[in-house]
């Protein structure tokens, strides 16, 4: 039987394997196993493992590799660890395929464990183009990985422009369309009922209404001093409304204490305005994504997920520069002018966009599995794919 280890650091890659992992339970020439690391292990950002395991998914390993510092140091160290504790599990495991999603660093460490043990990389998300070091991370992964699955035309197209065999690159659109599709739509006074076991401060929850602003600004590593400038630019901006804020916890990525602090002291200045969430199970985000009035921030969420909803987005700074976006996403520097002026311009206009499904038709994980299960695996040699004659 074909083993596949699933590797996911967090709810930002698991809501891009989710529906990939139901298909492949469900197969019987498939043994899955979960390998969670980096933030899913974290209390601080919401212990998501817990989402797993309701979900009902082997846990085969967990690999803790987070080194304490979000700075810049630490996380290549986290990198190192990561390297030295998938390759101990590969070791036992002996899987066939590793499976890794997107762009960060945890996955990274899997991707270069694998590919160096032999083992056969798939790699979910792969050919899309951003800012920051993700962009690095991401092309690297592809080159380690022997299987790609991008989610739309372009990134098929540049996987293959960077030598990869073209036979191997299949454009599936991402499972997180999967779930954006298939999610039912709860009714607002649902979703505060659904959202109250992550929310401390009840009296916000209780008062909140459909006018909300949805906000996750993430580090961006290589612009790491300007980091601060960034946010205080986009926190201002949210003081010129009157509208409540719904603030997700950011990554932990190098730069992210400086973030939380200042999100800190900004709720505790806007006490009525603001809540703060370290994270809401996928299902819930995507109605959350439904029902705010306007998602600001630089999260990939807002560039790639709320278009199918047709949600105003107000897109923050250069984290997301590159990818393909619809007329629902305003793109503006992080500063107090720029981030009121975009969102006035949203409230100015009806409340959706017409939806756009830019990343995927809804049947990705499907498809994937069905790939995976079958595919001739072959020799782990790779070899460059190029029209150059030397
Ligand atoms: N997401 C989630 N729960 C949350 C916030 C986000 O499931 O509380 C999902 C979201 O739908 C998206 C993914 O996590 O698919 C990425 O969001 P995030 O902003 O965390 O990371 P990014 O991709 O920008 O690095």
């Amino acid at each position: 039987m074909r083993k596949i280890c699933v590797v996911t650091n967090g709810r930002a890659d698991y809501s891009h394997l989710k529906t990939l992992l139901e298909e492949l339970k469900k197969r019987s020439d498939v043994q899955v196993t979960v390998v969670p690391t980096g933030m899913h292990l974290l209390s601080s950002y919401g212990h998501t493992i817990d989402d797993i395991v309701k979900d009902g998914f082997d846990i085969g390993y967990r690999v803790f590799m987070e080194v304490d510092g979000r700075v810049l140091s630490t996380m290549t160290k986290s990198t190192g660890l990561g390297i030295i504790e998938f390759s101990s599990y590969f070791e036992n495991f002996r899987p066939d395929i590793v499976v890794v999603q997107g762009d960060r660093f945890e996955a990274f460490a899997a991707t270069a464990a694998a590919s160096m043990m032999n083992i056969h990389v798939a790699h979910v998300g792969g050919g899309e183009v951003t800012g920051t070091i993700d962009e690095h991370l991401r092309h690297a992964m592809t080159k380690l990985s022997h299987f790609h699955f991008p989610c739309d035309e372009d990134s098929k197209k540049r996987i293959i422009a960077m030598g990869e065999r073209p036979e191997h690159v299949f454009n599936t659109g991402g499972p997180a369309s999967d779930l954006l599709l298939r999610t039912p739509t709860c009714t607002f006074p649902e979703l505060k009922k659904r959202l109250d076991p992550y929310v401390k401060k009840k009296e916000w929850l209780r008062d909140l209404d459909e006018d909300f602003f949805l906000v996750i600004h993430h580090p961006v590593t290589t612009e790491f001093e300007a980091v601060h400038a960034e946010i205080e630019g986009l926190l201002s901006g949210l003081k010129k409304f009157p509208n409540k804020v719904m603030l997700l916890w950011p990554n932990i990525d190098a730069g992210a204490e400086k973030i939380v602090k200042l999100l800190k002291d900004f709720e505790r200045y806007e006490d009525s305005k603001v809540g703060i969430l370290s994270h809401v199970p996928v299902e819930d985000f995507v109605n959350v994504m439904r029902h705010c009035r306007i998602m600001i921030g630089n999260s990939s969420s807002g560039v790639r997920e709320a278009c199918y909803f047709g949600t105003p987005v107000v897109n923050v700074g250069n984290r997301q520069e590159g990818r393909r976006i619809s007329e629902n996403v305003l793109s503006v520097a992080g500063t107090e002018a720029a981030v009121a002026g975009a969102i006035q311009k949203h409230l100015d206009k009806p409340r959706t966009y017409t939806p756009e499904y830019m990343y995927g038709g809804g049947d990705a994980g499907k498809q994937i599995s069905d790939i995976l299960a079958t595919i001739e695996l072959g020799s782990p040699q790779k070899r460059l794919v190029s029209d150059i004659k030397y």
